[in-house]
């Protein structure tokens, strides 16, 4: 199974629908698999969709990366028990 790590970094593209087919397959099936993702997923989606729908333009790439920045460090902190 794809790992965490391999799960964010697929997860902008995914969001953005900019995945190629692999890429979004592996995002898929790791949400489907690992509860952690799953919640960091829905709150990343649910984030952009909250911050599109105020601003009506693209996110900024520097509000993307730290976005990521905070998903990645909250994914650090915890236990990771499919990051194997
Ligand atoms: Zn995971």
């Amino acid at each position: 199974m794809p790992t965490c790590k391999e799960f964010l970094n697929g997860l902008g593209d995914y969001l953005d629908h900019a995945a190629d087919p692999s890429t979004r397959e592996l995002v898929e099936r790791h949400i489907r698999e690992c509860p952690n993702c799953h919640v960091v997923h829905d709150t990343t989606k649910n984030t952009i969709r909250v911050y599109r729908g105020e601003q009506a333009q693209e996110i900024a790439p520097q509000v993307a990366s730290g976005l990521l920045d905070a998903v990645q460090r909250r994914a650090a902190m915890r236990r990771k028990p499919c990051d194997q």
